[in-house]
């Protein structure tokens, strides 16, 4: 064979990662269930560089070069399975299979111990940027063995998108489903990015009493500071504009019910199990499904409280800059929170991770690129064992500074009654890292009370349970 790569499954997605490796000067073999879309491609792109269709399973294999090199593009699933055995009897050692659906994580590890007996490496590996980004520069986040990653790496690198100091957004995450896994956490934080960002909105709004069009001036000016991201840009891009039909400013006649594909849900359920308090990213997927419950809404008609006055001109103008502290400080604990998920994944599945390395890959291509990263980056490459990413002095002076207006704006929005779920976990799980004591002695003495769960004590060693229904002596265990 002489191709250096092959792109099995030619929808969007598939098609434009092929496109992107011709375009950057190498041979891509073609495949796809239906030989239409292989056809379809060539036909319309096929000047754009080389490729080598195949009709056959057979054939495709046959069109590459050793160690061969295949990229499995399909829905996620079943489909992933059902092409992975096909492909499997045709491969020999050191062939390397590339995973780059949405995969769970979980799955990516099934398949890679089933796949590492047969001495064929799977590499299942996160992709983020949508179509356009899978065009021009994907953000890309491989898992596998560190050997697939030296014959595959500088191909992936190559046609990723690049940062700002033009290092590739693309670097070996860790073994087996690291790169899923880091994938989906990246969209975690990309549901907690949206929500605090909708509550600086809903602020900005019925706080500081602003229209979407102001707003997203103030949206625009904040993405020239420390929260200039592709999603403040989009955000502002969004607010201005009007909706031809009726004249309105085009946030007001979309429906107010978020949607969602799932890839938050898994962050939590994950998390869930690995006990790491992401409570940022939870509260994002449930205020999209509090918006979807259109049942529980109607209830609200009949719910007395307060009714969003905005304040007064002179105090509304100080208070949008406490918003973009508020949104700043939040941000931070919610990166926080999704890194200790990653961090905490890593020691569970045994997987060698470089989280500042991990921030990297997200700089660019991706929904949730940033300057911010930056930041991060040096934060872990000043200390790789950092516990918490609020252990940076950088990031603890920071929030030190906003933490006043934070509070401010947490205060007000309770008091005018605007939601802000996603501020105040952030404060509080800020303040519960802070507290020196926390109530969580009082529900361990209850705990003991009603089940015998027994507790520890601060001033001796040891497991203790107290006889509440007896004398209430307490017994060591
Ligand atoms: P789809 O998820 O719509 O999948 C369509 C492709 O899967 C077609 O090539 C189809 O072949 C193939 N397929 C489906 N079932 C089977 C099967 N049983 N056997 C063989 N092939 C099958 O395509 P997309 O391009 O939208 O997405 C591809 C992957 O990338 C998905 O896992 C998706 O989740 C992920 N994705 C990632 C995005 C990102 O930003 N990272 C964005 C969008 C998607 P046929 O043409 O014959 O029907």
């Amino acid at each position: 064979g002489t191709a250096q790569i092959g792109v099995s499954g030619l929808a969007v997605m598939g098609r434009n990662l092929a496109r992107n490796f011709a375009r950057h000067g190498y041979t891509v073999a073609l495949h796809n269930r239906s030989a239409e879309r292989t056809h379809e491609l060539v036909d319309q792109f096929g000047d754009e560089g080389t490729f080598v269709p195949a009709e056959s399973a057979e054939q495709f294999v046959a069109a590459l070069e050793r160690p061969r090199r295949l990229v499995v593009m399909v829905k996620a699933g079943g489909p992933t399975d059902a092409v992975i055995d096909q492909f499997a009897p045709l491969l020999e050692s050191g062939d390397m299979i590339i995973d780059g659906g949405n995969a769970h994580f979980a799955d990516t590890r099934r398949r890679e111990a089933a796949l590492r007996e047969k001495g064929i490496h799977f590499v299942g590996t996160g992709i983020s940027g949508g179509e356009e980004g899978a065009l021009n520069g994907p953000s890309i986040m491989p898992g596998g063995s560190p050997e697939s990653y030296q014959a595959l790496g500088p191909l992936l690198e190559d046609i990723s998108a690049k940062a700002a100091d033009g290092s590739p957004c693309c670097a070996h995450v860790g073994a087996d489903g690291a790169g899923h896994f880091v994938k989906m956490v990246h969209n975690g934080i990309e549901y907690a990015d949206m929500q605090l960002i909708a509550e600086a909105y809903d602020l900005l709004r019925h706080a500081a009493g602003l229209e979407p069009a102001a707003i997203a001036d103030t949206f625009r000016r904040w993405n020239t500071g420390r929260l200039d991201s592709y999603l403040v840009e989009i955000t502002a891009e969004v607010l201005a504009h009007t909706d031809a039909a009726t004249g309105r400013p085009f946030v007001d006649v979309v429906a107010d019910e978020a949607e969602q594909k799932g890839t938050g849900r898994w962050t939590v359920q994950i998390a869930l199990e690995l006990g790491v308090p992401v409570s940022g990213i939870a509260e994002a997927v449930f205020a999209r499904s509090v918006s979807g419950h259109t049942d529980l809404r109607a209830v609200g008609g009949r719910l007395s409280g307060p009714g969003r006055a905005a304040l007064g001109a002179d105090e509304a103008a100080a208070f949008v800059d406490k918003i973009e502290h508020a949104l700043y400080a939040s941000k931070v604990v919610s990166y926080t929170q999704g890194f200790h998920q990653v961090q905490a994944a890593g020691a569970e599945y045994g997987w060698t991770l470089d989280l500042g390395a991990v921030a990297g890959i997200w700089r660019g291509g991706c929904i949730i690129r940033a300057a911010f990263l930056d930041r991060i980056t040096a934060a872990y490459a000043k200390d790789p064992q950092l516990p918490s990413l609020l252990a940076d002095d950088g990031f603890a002076a920071e929030i030190a500074e906003a933490q006043d207006a934070w509070r401010d704006v947490v205060a007000t929005a309770v008091r005018l009654g605007v939601p802000v779920p996603g501020f105040s976990t952030a404060l509080a799980y800020y303040d519960a890292l802070r507290a020196e004591r926390l109530p969580a002695a009082l529900t361990q003495g209850q705990r003991d009370f009603f089940g015998a769960h027994t507790y520890r004590r601060v001033d001796r060693d040891g497991v203790f349970h107290t006889l509440w229904s007896e004398d209430r002596t307490e017994e060591q265990q």
